[in-house]
């Protein structure tokens, strides 16, 4: 038994170290990738139901590694709040984004999304200013999307943040709606233009009532309070024509198109998506 023991013990350590190991290598990779340019933004249509149209894109980070290829963003980028890298690349998302957007049509919007840590540790709305003066961007035009455990970590920060945002002019959703920990009152207490309902809540609309019910009661609130209501991750046309009949405003998701790069975004604009 003590031979098992320790061969458990040593097959356990080895397997940490390997892990460290390759943490360590990726950490030192992620700091040398913001200076190597070896990020890339890809873009999602928001889809407005009522215009049937496309109506803006959310920028989405991709790591293109030199050995291994695309990095998921769900990997690096929880290293890269780790190591506090997250507000340098945050601050290069926001500008490239702006940028790329001022080359697009005037009612085509760009939502770019904040960590945590770039929300209180940074200085947000100055980065906001400086990417909207540098790029010439329209406030209007930009859209910020914050996590609702965003606000729990910094109850006492985020209003004045909030509102510093939006006295610049640009508009706020709040990301992965019913994903976290806060209470319902949360979403009257802070000015949020838009809910997006996270898309764990689509997947079974089509074949289970009580799931559809579900969003249903949550596009019904977020529309009382008076936001725009997006439902992400709509991968079928049946989720849409169920949400088609709800007062949701804007879906994302496979089924219009997943997420692409710069270059694609006037063949998505041209109604290409329709295949
Ligand atoms: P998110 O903000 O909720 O972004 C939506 C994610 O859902 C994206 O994953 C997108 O590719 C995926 N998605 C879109 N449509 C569908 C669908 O129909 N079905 C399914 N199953 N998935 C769909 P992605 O690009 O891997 O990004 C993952 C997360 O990484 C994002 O979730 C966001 O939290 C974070 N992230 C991405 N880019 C940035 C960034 O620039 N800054 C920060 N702070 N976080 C980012
Ligand atoms: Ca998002
Ligand atoms: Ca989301
Ligand atoms: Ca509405």
């Amino acid at each position: 038994a003590k031979t098992a023991g320790r061969r458990g013990e040593r097959f356990f350590t080895n397997e940490m170290e390997a892990q460290l190991e390759a943490r360590h290598t990726l950490e030192a990779d992620l700091r040398k990738a913001v200076a190597n340019h070896e990020f890339e933004l890809n873009y999602q249509p928001l889809f407005d139901i009522g215009a049937q149209r496309i109506c803006g894109f959310e920028a989405l980070l991709r790591w293109n590694h030199p050995t291994r290829g695309r990095v998921s963003p769900v990997e690096f980028i929880p290293l890269a709040e780790e190591l506090g890298l997250i507000v340098d690349i945050g601050r290069w998302v926001l500008l490239q984004a702006c940028t790329d957007a001022a080359g697009w049509p005037e009612d085509v919007k760009v939502a770019v999304n904040v960590s945590a840590i770039q929300f209180t540790h940074g200085n947000l709305p100055e980065d906001v200013s400086t990417a909207l003066t540098t790029s010439g961007l329209a406030p209007a035009r930009l859209e910020i999307e914050i996590t609702e455990s965003v606000l729990m970590e910094n109850r006492e920060e985020a209003l004045p943040i909030l509102h510093a945002l939006k006295q610049r002019g640009l508009r706020v959703a709040m990301d992965d709606f019913g994903t976290g920990y806060s209470s319902l009152s949360y979403l009257s207490s802070f000015p949020f233009d838009k809910i997006k309902i996270d898309k764990s809540f689509v997947t079974d609309i089509v074949e289970n009532r009580e799931a559809f019910a579900i969003i249903r009661a949550i596009i019904l609130l977020g529309d009382a309070l008076g936001m725009r209501v997006t439902v992400e991750g709509v991968e079928t046309g049946e989720q849409l024509a169920l949400l088609e009949q709800e007062a949701c405003d804007e879906i994302q998701g496979y089924h219009i198109s997943p997420p692409r790069p710069l270059a694609d975004v006037p063949k998505l604009l041209s109604g290409s998506w329709e295949t």
